[in-house]
Parts: C-alpha cells; sequence; structure tokens
C-alpha cells in the first residue's frame, strides 16, 4: 500500500477512535506474524506443513501416537516463551494506557497481548493461552514454564506432577467448546461497543468471527487491518490492507496527536 493511502485510511480510523467510547479490538493469527509466529491460513501457514485432523481433542485423548505428535509439533512451534510483541501488539497497548480500550477479544494463544501490557483482566482469550497446560484429570493448571523443560529434556509425552494423569496444552482443540463464559463476556462486549477493529483475521472461524457480526448489528463502527480480503469488509468504515505493525502504529500515532500526547 502506497504511504499516502495508508495515511489517509490510518486517519479516517484515528479519527473514529478519537471519538469512540468503548472499543473493542478483535486479534487473529496475522497480529502476531511479525512477532515470528506463522498463521494457519496464510501461504507458508500451519495448515501447508501439518494436517487440521490431527488436532482434534478425540485423537489426543484416545491416542498416545497423537499426544506424541502434538505435543512435539507444538514444541517445534507454538509452544514459545521466546516471541514479543512486535508493533501492532504495542500499539494496541498504547491505545489502552490512552484510556481508549474497553478490551481485546483474540482467537489468539500466544500471550503477546498481556506481554506487551494489556492486564489479563481486559484480554478475553478465545482459544485459550499456551502459557499454561491443564491436566485432564486432576484440573491442576501448570505455568508452560513447568512442564517445557521436560519436552526439552527429551519427554514425549508429560504427565501431571500431581497426580500422573493426561496433560494438554490449555489451549481449544478441533472438537472442543470455546470456554463458555469468555465466549459470553466477549459477545456481551462486542455488542456494548462502539467501535470494533478487526486486526490479523480472516474472520472465518466460528464462533469467533460472530463477534465482529455482534458488534456491527448493534450499530458499532468497524476498521478491519488485514492482509487479506474478509467476508465483512463491505460492512467496514475503513479497511486497511497493510501489515497490522505499521498499520496500527500510523493509526495509533494518529491518535496520539490528536489527544496532544
Ligand atoms: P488465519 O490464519 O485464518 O488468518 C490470519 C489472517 O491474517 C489472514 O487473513 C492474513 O491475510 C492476515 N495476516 C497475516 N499476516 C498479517 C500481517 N502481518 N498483518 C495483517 N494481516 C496479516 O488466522 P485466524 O483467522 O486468526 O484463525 C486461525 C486460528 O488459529 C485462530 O483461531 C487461532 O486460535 C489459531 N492460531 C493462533 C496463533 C497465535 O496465537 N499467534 C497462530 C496461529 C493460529
Ligand atoms: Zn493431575
Amino acid at each position: 500500500m502506497e504511504n499516502r493511502d495508508l495515511n489517509a485510511l490510518a486517519a479516517r480510523a484515528a479519527d473514529l477512535i478519537v471519538g469512540s467510547q468503548k472499543l473493542v479490538v478483535f486479534t487473529g493469527a496475522g497480529i502476531s506474524t511479525e512477532s515470528g509466529i506463522p498463521d494457519f491460513r496464510s501461504p507458508g501457514g500451519i495448515w501447508e506443513r501439518f494436517d487440521p485432523d490431527d488436532f482434534t481433542i478425540d485423537k489426543f485423548r484416545s491416542s498416545p501416537d497423537s499426544r506424541r505428535k502434538q505435543w512435539r509439533i507444538l514444541k517445534e512451534g507454538l509452544l514459545t516463551d521466546k516471541a514479543a510483541p512486535n508493533a501492532a501488539h504495542i500499539a494496541v497497548a498504547e491505545l489502552y494506557r490512552m484510556g481508549k480500550l474497553d478490551c481485546v477479544i483474540t482467537q489468539n494463544i500466544d500471550n503477546l497481548h498481556q506481554k506487551a501490557g494489556v492486564p489479563d483482566d481486559r484480554v478475553f482469550e478465545l482459544h485459550g493461552n499456551m502459557q499454561f497446560v491443564l491436566c485432564l484429570d486432576c484440573g491442576r493448571r501448570y505455568p508452560l514454564g513447568d512442564i517445557k523443560p521436560r519436552l526439552d529434556r527429551g519427554e514425549e509425552i508429560p504427565d501431571c506432577l500431581e497426580c500422573r494423569g493426561m496433560l494438554k496444552p490449555d489451549i481449544v482443540m478441533f472438537g472442543e467448546q470455546l470456554p463458555y463464559d469468555v465466549l459470553q463476556e466477549a459477545g456481551r462486549r462486542a455488542m456494548a461497543s462502539d467501535l470494533f477493529i478487526v486486526i490479523g483475521s480472516t474472520l472465518v472461524v466460528y464462533p469467533a468471527a460472530f463477534m465482529p457480526l455482534y458488534a456491527v448489528e448493534a450499530g458499532a463502527g468497524l476498521i478491519i487491518v488485514n492482509l487479506s480480503a474478509t467476508p465483512m469488509d463491505d460492512r467496514a468504515a475503513v479497511v486497511i490492507r497493510a501489515k497490522a505493525g505499521e498499520a496500527m502504529s500510523a493509526v495509533v500515532a494518529g491518535v496520539k496527536e490528536r489527544l496532544g500526547r
């Protein structure tokens, strides 16, 4: 995108943000690709390397082979505490610090919004958080740091330190329900928002993709920042087809300018 075009769109987005009272930001894997975490659907994304059928909860529960495979894939890819927030996460956290952000609703499991400075209770994680591991038998929840060293030492299928039960990363696998309370509260806040910004999501994974629909149906303005087209583009007041880091930095610079910060 030409700089001139980006600046004009960022200015329109900044105007909308300055005028809003309840801003909700909704993010997908695309906000984290600039932090080195691949998304699922882009060229080079995770679905080109792995079969989604291997990631179901049924397979995880029933087959040690599948558990071994999933832990290995997770260890190689998403199971990292090394990734750092990028300019887009930082821009969103700045909106929070300026008092302009109600909450973040995210499909991501990478914890990067919190790392950038959005408080835990303002981040609604629809698909869980990779920084935790859950025991399916006794319910104990471990920080990833308690388990990761065992994987790094070569343990293929870690078990619960407490009860020897089955451990699972605390993320929503295919075939699993989304966490009910989180989904309810996120939906409520989407409906109560007056401005809703989508960053880095194809908006095709449901029920997460209902969130922008709830917002727009309830009268909120919509801004979409995404490299590729989404099914909601024609309902948006502003569509910025650029990298999230660059786009959100420009948008937040515009907000600061307008608020005299
Ligand atoms: P997706 O892979 O379906 O879509 C990502 C979207 O982001 C694409 O439309 C792509 O064009 C866009 N994109 C990629 N890089 C971008 C950039 N730098 N700037 C702007 N846009 C960019 O992702 P999804 O819709 O979020 O759904 C996939 C599911 O996979 C999610 O529900 C999530 O739970 C999970 N996931 C999470 C992570 C993570 O936590 N970082 C990573 C991969 C997948
Ligand atoms: Zn246990």
